[in-house]
């Protein structure tokens, strides 16, 4: 399975740093057929950006599940696909939180955005004081259930991200032990809703991915890529991550 890169910018970045974009972009285009790559981008930057690089994947952090209407300041999947995103965010722990996004709100925005032509990454993942309790794998597993798209999926346009919240930003990432444990239970979970194409399905995992643990990171079973935060800014961090996932 090929493995996908995705850079998240989340809140970072203006025209200054397309630069980055480029470089990334034609680092990636080497690797073709090796690695998939992607960046989600803030809103402002995905025209331009899918501008400057052709035949990258650029993409979104968010969209609103209904298709137009009365929401200011949100953004329909058929935008951000006419402005050259190719891919989109939805579920971030960082949403999840700050905007209150339940399983239910996560599972129509993945719905709207396969409909839409975007590739969909959801993102699931638990809190420290869930792992500390124990319930880690009952809690992904049960976001998992409820935040999955219904319907078939095309295992090539979707994928679910693992990102344990407690090693976002952090510098502190899980064991690749409870990597491996927590992407099986969601494999299991994505094989009895969509049977063999849920056994395509790329988990990936995410929390202060860098080039230094890369490898390691994808050496593990069930990863089939990450989702990287922090070291996606930068051609110079983001590029051996890249080569790590080839
Ligand atoms: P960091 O790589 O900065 O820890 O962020 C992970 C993340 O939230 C990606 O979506």
């Amino acid at each position: 399975m090929v493995k996908l890169v995705a850079g998240n910018w989340k809140m970072h970045g203006t025209s200054a740093d397309l630069g980055e974009v480029r470089a990334i972009a034609a680092f990636a285009a080497k690797y073709e057929g090796a690695v998939d790559v992607a960046l989600c981008l803030p809103a402002t930057l995905i025209h331009r950006a899918a501008e400057a690089v052709p035949g990258f994947t650029v993409g979104a952090q968010d969209m609103h599940a209904n298709e137009e209407g009365a929401h200011t300041g949100d953004l329909a999947a058929a935008m951000l696909h006419d402005a050259g995103a190719q891919i989109v965010i939805v579920g971030h722990s960082e949403r999840r939180d700050a905007h209150r996004e339940a399983d239910a709100d996560v599972r129509a925005k993945a719905e709207a955005g396969l409909r839409a032509g975007l590739k969909v990454i959801l993102c699931v993942g638990e809190s420290l004081e869930v792992r500390e309790a124990g319930r880690a794998e009952e809690t992904v597993a049960a976001q998992v259930d409820a935040s999955l798209p219904q319907g078939p999926v095309d295992p090539a346009r979707f994928s679910v991200a693992y990102e344990p919240i407690w090693a976002i930003g952090t510098g502190r990432v899980a064991e690749c032990g409870d990597i491996e444990e927590m992407h099986a239970a969601i494999r299991a979970r994505l094989v009895a809703a969509y049977g063999e194409a849920g056994a395509g399905v790329r988990i990936l995992y995410g929390g202060s991915v860098k080039a230094s643990n890369a490898a390691e990171i994808f050496a593990t079973p069930e990863v089939g890529g990450a989702l990287v935060g922090g070291a996606s800014l930068t051609a110079a961090d983001f590029l051996p991550i890249v080569e790590a996932g080839a």
